[in-house]
Parts: structure tokens; sequence; C-alpha cells
């Protein structure tokens, strides 16, 4: 592997795209090797940003016979380091921003081809224009790149209705780690002729092969939407929320976030504007319904659902959206979790998720353990309680040293991961393994799902010049 890479080489390899897309200046790189969490800081002797498919195989073709490390890059707001290179590792960014066509879309076949450059939002957009919905959502969406979504299968807030990246995918077209072009590009509802090869390269964070393109699953446009907000004593009370709001909504039950007391304290003083839909309690759910008909359907499923809680006593307080303007107001509460948590210090991150019916166990537990591991830290957990996965995030003690907190990382995350482990819990839910992780999946994965790993690493990649380290370290 090529640790620095030599001038000459950095030419050939810039002289595969079109000019004034090889980045060499500091200050053109400047974005690419930024990190939203400013937990790395990137280093790369070029950034290159093909203009379609063909010159993405030409660089890998190159990079694959001289051995060169290649890091692909989405809209980089990928949350664990795996899209930002070195330092000091002669990686090259490969931007996939310039592939962002949208290539076709077929309502009634409800499927759209797109490019992987592509934001996410535009994605959206585009299938709105065309009657339909693809549901894949997630706060980062205006920057995010559907690309970056399948290479991390992107989870957000509307799994528990559609599903991940994953389950929206029906193929792919990759660019393999030597340079050819795999056109996995079908449309098809079903397809048992042998392996599943797409899903191979969904959610394999850049390490087995760079998407170009994408053929993804679209759904018809819900007519109506309800939002609710819930304030309810615990998080046994938000459980039985759940499950009474599936009963009656079914499908059309598109959203179940829970957020902690302390996590809403935050919003609420740091969110310009921000106001608080019902009475103070110490857990907050926002629920979402909706309806293929209109939003007095979806509304009243809504209503049905908060009478029963409240009469069953789960629910202490519970506001119902009046306008679409206050549907986004209550999702700008549960959006804003992140931002505002930077505003107190410093945060340690944990994405986990545990089976559904034991997370009000893990949450207490949880929760005990910091406390008495780190006093005077503070838990904010919030997340997708629909699909079991909560970002356990602990921000320091008022007043404390960010760093000093910051330096305790790994022995927080190891308090929090043993729960995990006592509920057959997941220490990387929805944002994947990255940089980040590499470690911690090497004594949490069992010895066999590592050696499988890797037997599929080393069959995709042979050089490994794919975003290496990343997921599995290079042995
Ligand atoms: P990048 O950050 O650029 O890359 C991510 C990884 O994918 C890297 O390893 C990179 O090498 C690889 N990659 C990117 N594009 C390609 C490609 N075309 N081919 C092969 N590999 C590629 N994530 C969730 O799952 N759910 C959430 O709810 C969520 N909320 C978020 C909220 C905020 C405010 C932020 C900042 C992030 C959030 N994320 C969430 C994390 C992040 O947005 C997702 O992981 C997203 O899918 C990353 O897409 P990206 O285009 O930014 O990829
Ligand atoms: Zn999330």
């Amino acid at each position: 592997m090529n640790a620095q890479l030599a001038p000459d080489l950095v030419r050939r390899f810039a002289d595969l795209v079109s000019p004034g897309h090889a980045l060499v200046e500091p200050a053109d790189q400047a974005r690419y090797l930024i990190e939203w969490r400013d937990l790395y800081r990137g280093e790369t002797p070029l950034v290159l940003k093909p203009a379609d498919t063909v010159e993405v195989a030409a660089i890998l073709r190159l990079a694959h016979e001289t051995k060169t490390a290649i890091v692909p890059q989405g809209g980089n707001t990928g949350l664990v380091g795996g899209q930002i290179p070195g330092p000091g590792r002669g990686e090259i960014v490969v931007s996939l921003e310039r592939l962002d066509r949208v290539r076709s879309i077929d309502p009634l076949g409800n499927s759209m081809v797109v490019e992987a450059g592509a934001p996410l939002a535009t994605v959206q957009a585009a299938a709105e224009a065309a009657d339909r919905l693809f549901p894949l959502t997630l706060a980062s969406l205006g920057s995010c790149q559907i690309g970056g979504n399948i290479a991390t299968n992107a989870g957000g807030t509307a799994v528990l209705a559609y599903g991940n990246a994953r389950n929206l995918v029906l193929g792919l077209e990759v660019v393999l780690a030597d340079g050819r072009v795999w056109n996995g590009l079908r449309r098809l509802g079903k397809d048992n002729a042998g392996y599943d090869l797409k899903q191979l390269f969904i959610g394999s964070e850049g390490t087995l092969g760079v998407v170009t393109a994408a053929a993804l699953k679209l759904y018809h446009r819900p007519r109506g939407l309800a939002a609710g907000f819930v304030a309810v004593a615990s998080a046994a009370a938000a459980l039985d929320l759940l499950a009474r709001a599936q009963g009656a909504a079914g499908f059309g039950l598109t959203g179940f976030e829970l957020m902690s007391g302390l996590a809403m304290e935050f919003a609420l003083r740091h969110l310009p504007g921000a106001r608080l839909p019902t009475a103070t309690a110490p857990w907050y759910v926002l629920i979402e319904v909706s309806s293929s008909r209109s939003d007095a359907e979806a509304e009243a499923t809504l209503v049905d659902i908060l009478d029963g809680a409240m009469a069953a006593g789960e629910a202490g307080d519970a506001a119902v959206a009046q306008s679409l303007a206050q549907v986004q107001d209550f999702w700008r509460l549960r959006h804003g979790m992140s931002e505002v948590q930077k505003q107190e210090g410093g945060s340690i991150k944990h994405d986990v998720s545990v089976p559904i019916g034991d997370l009000p166990a893990f949450l207490g537990e949880a929760m005990a353990a910091v406390t008495a591991a780190f006093p005077g830290c503070r838990p904010v957990p919030f997340g997708h309680m629909g699909d079991g996965n909560i970002h356990f995030n602990v921000s320091q003690p008022e007043g404390a040293d960010r760093q000093g907190f910051l330096d305790r990382w790994e022995e927080m995350n190891a308090v929090v991961h043993a729960v995990v482990a006592k509920y057959d819990g997941s220490v990387a839910a929805e944002h994947g393994v990255g940089r980040l992780k590499v470690d911690l999946l090497e004594t949490t994965k069992p010895a066999l799902d590592l050696e499988l790993m890797a037997r599929l690493k080393a069959a995709l990649d042979p050089e490994g010049i794919l975003n290496p380290d990343r997921i599995i370290r290079r042995t």
C-alpha cells in the first residue's frame, strides 16, 4: 500500500478527471476533510470528483494497479469517520457529488433510478414530483447522498414503517475494487436467482465497492398525516404506548421517537423559538401517523391512540399538531437533539439497539451505570424507539473540563456497551462502524463473524485499497 503518493502518481490520477475536478490545494480540499463531529481531521494528496461511472472505474483501475487507497465520499455527514482520509495515509478521496442525476422514474412500477451523488432531499423531491414517496428520511437529508445512505444502510425516523435503506434498494450499479463495473441495476420485486449480491454492498461503508447508481423502491404518498407529542412518566409507559399505536395504526405508524426529559430541556434551551407542546415529564414521545386517505383520518387514528393511552395511564399529557407548521415544530425538537447537545459541552455517543421489549430495562440500567461510574454526567438518550435504536449520548457534568471528559470516551463506552451486551444488542445500530468502532467490533463480534467478513473483503478487494481499516483492519 502506498502510504505517501509520488507526485507523478498524483498527476496520473488527476488526469483521469476533467480539469478543475482534481483538488490539491488545502483550501479547495477543506470541506471534504472536516468531519461533522470534529472527531477526525482529514488529510489527502488529492480529492477527485469524477463526472460519471466510467471515470470512477478508471480511477479504481489505476488504484488497483498501483495499490493506492481510495476513500469514497458522499455528503460527508457520516458519524463514524469512514469518509475521512488520512492523516499521513496517502488516501485519495473520490467524491461522488457530480454523479447526481435522476436517471429515470417509473411511477407505475414504483421505482426510480438515481446516481449515487444525488442528495437524499433531491431523491425525495423527484419522487414527490412523480406523486410517489421515497420514505428514507434523516436529519442530514439536505447534505447526505443516496450513495452514502446505501453504503451505510442508513436508518432514520421512518424505519418502523418502511425499513432501512437495505429494504428500499431494488438494484445497484457498483464499481468494483479492480475497476470493473457490476451492473446490478435491476428493478425486480422478486429475484431469487442466486446470491443477492447487492445486499453485500449495502451497509459495507465503501469497503467492498463504490456505489455509482441505485434502483430504488417507491411508495404511494400518504394523503394524510398527523403528529402527536406525548408526555410519559417512564420508558415502560412509552413501550405500552408503542404497542397501542402499532395496534391501532398498523403500517400507518410512520414515526415513534423517544426523547428523555433532559434531552428536551437542552432543546428548549438552545433551539431558537422552541416551545414544549405538553406539560413537563421524564420522557416524551413524538408519534406520527399517516393515512392513505386524509389528514382527518390520520388525526382520528392518532386521537384514538392518545385517548386510550390517557385512559390507561400511559400518557400524562398530549398535544396533537393543528397545522403542518406545528407538525414541523414537533419534528424540529426531535431533529435538533444532536445539535443542542453540542451547546452543553462534550458529549460521548453510543448508537445502540436492543430488542424493543427490553428498551425500558436497558435505559434504566444504562443510565444508572453511567451516573454511578461518572458522577455528575448527564445521560440524554433519545431515538428511534420503534426500532429499538437509541442514541445513548452522555453530556459532560456541568462546568467540567470538556476535553477531560472526552478523554474518557472509551471508558464510558465500555460501561454502556456492557449493558448492551447483556441484552444481546448492537453497538453500531445505524451509523455503522467506520474508523470509530473498528476496535469495538473486534472485541464484540464472534470470531467466526469476523473471519467471514475478512474473507468477503479479501474476495472483493484483494489489494485492500477500498476504505482500508474501516470496519475491519488490514492484516
Ligand atoms: P458519507 O458521510 O460521505 O460516507 C459515509 C460512508 O459511506 C463512508 O464510509 C464512505 O466511504 C461511504 N460512502 C459514501 N458514498 C459512497 C458510495 N457512493 N459508494 C461506496 N461508499 C460510499 N444516519 C442514520 O442512519 N440515521 C439517522 O437518523 C441519521 N441522522 C443523522 C443526523 C445528522 C444531523 C447527521 C450529521 C448525521 C446523521 N446520520 C444518520 C448519519 C449520516 O447522515 C448517514 O450515515 C448517511 O447515510 C451518510 O451519507 P453521506 O452521503 O453523508 O455519506
Ligand atoms: Zn438516528
